[in-house]
């Protein structure tokens, strides 16, 4: 039986069938057509090709060692004023305390990106580092966004190359993606004019996979940015992908995309926008992820941001991975997140399993550490 209803996606689907890269145009395609369900089935083709019916999650653990934050973006609201109420500020000792209170056996990476903080010293970051190494050595540390990498070059006066080598050398094991919001100059002018520039977070990625650490990049989508915008967000992405993989062996491990949640920020306040994002509008934008980063490892569903149900269904739209375990997550749900704070290692697995797919736990670096059978929902 012959699904297709849009025939401009015929082209399309020969080139995916056979491996083949999409061109800017046929991306933007994918944005655009109605034929959700050749969609699907694409994206899903792209991501069984890579990985068959494995899907991967991590036990894991956040953490924001502040929250106190200059910057300014127009869309968080988890930043605060140092006299406010609620904000925090860990010393690296209380950092560590805070990792042994919610420390749970199993747990592999430590995920930590926080506010850009006004008065710390760039000797504050590596010390925080090594007291987290020497306290929990098998703990991988993903931490630090390029944003934050470029706030300690300027802290520290030295370039963000050398900031990079410093903290791996302290036992920083890989970075997270976020920072990226929309790279278009329109959008990030509105929404990030104060943070790290995309082609400078471009390099900083790159410098760290010169040094061998392996990265994310997110997207964040569903406020101002067009399609076309989205687009040549990926479009950057995959190129530095190539580089990296051409010269380094490897750079991204993961493209996250993050829903725009509306409460609590000025962006959405000055849009009049009370809507979250929509699940086929998610699901559209994992997909052609998928699709058209065709050298990225992984399209993760972030269950935080578009909640577990709908990551559930994201398994069939090119979704390989599913973040982590968590245990309390503070950015998104300042701003309205819905989800719950944190899922079970057995929740994750029963999410996966239920989809029909095989649960493999891995860690910061995809080891994969274990695989748990499928099991599809009829069964139960
Ligand atoms: S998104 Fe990050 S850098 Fe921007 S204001 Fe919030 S905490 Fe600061």
């Amino acid at each position: 039986m012959n699904w297709l209803s849009d025939p401009a996606l015929a082209p399309i689907a020969q080139k995916v069938e056979s491996g083949q890269r999409l061109n800017f145009e046929e991306g933007m395609q994918l944005f655009r057509t109605r034929d959700l369900n050749t969609l699907m089935r694409l994206a899903n083709l792209r991501k069984t090709a890579l990985h068959g019916d494995k899907v991967y999650f991590v036990h894991s653990m956040r953490l924001e060692f502040t929250n106190i934050c200059y910057v300014g973006c127009t869309f968080c609201a988890f930043a605060a004023h140092k006299n406010e109420a609620r904000a925090w500020d860990y010393t690296p000792e209380e950092v560590v305390a805070q990792v042994g209170r919610r420390y749970l056996p199993g747990i592999t990476e430590l995920h930590m990106s926080s506010g850009h903080h006004p008065n710390h010293k760039w000797e504050y970051y590596p010390a925080m580092v090594r007291a987290l190494r020497e306290s929990y050595p098998d703990l991988q540390v993903k931490a630090f966004t390029a944003a934050e990498i470029e706030h300690l070059s300027r802290i520290s006066k030295k370039p963000t190359l050398d900031v990079l080598r410093e903290l791996q050398a302290a036992g920083l094991s890989a970075m997270p993606g976020g920072g990226a919001e929309i790279f278009a100059d329109r959008v990030r002018k509105q929404v990030a004019k104060n943070k790290v520039k995309a082609e400078k977070w471009l390099q900083i990625h790159s410098e760290a996979h010169s040094l061998g650490m392996r990265t994310n990049a997110t997207m964040l989508y569903g406020h101002i940015e067009t399609l076309e915008e989205r687009l040549d967000h990926m479009h950057r992405l995959r190129e530095l992908q190539d580089d990296s993989m051409a010269r380094h062996g490897g750079g991204f491990h993961a493209f996250i995309p993050l829903a725009f949640q509306p409460l609590g920020n000025t962006l959405a306040q000055n849009l009049g926008k009370t809507e979250y994002t929509t699940g086929l509008d998610d699901l559209r934008n994992l997909a052609v992820a998928r699709i058209y980063l065709d050298n990225f490892p992984h399209i993760k569903g972030y269950w935080v941001m578009i909640g577990s149900e709908l990551t559930q269904v994201s398994l069939d739209w090119g979704v390989s991975d599913i973040d982590g375990t968590i245990q309390e997550e503070h950015i998104a749900h300042a701003a309205g997140a819905t989800s719950p704070m944190k899922l079970s290692e057995q929740g994750m697995i029963r999410m996966i399993q239920h989809a029909g797919r095989l649960p493999v736990l891995r860690d910061a670096y995809y080891n994969e550490l274990e695989t748990f059978p499928a099991q599809h929902e009829a069964a139960d």
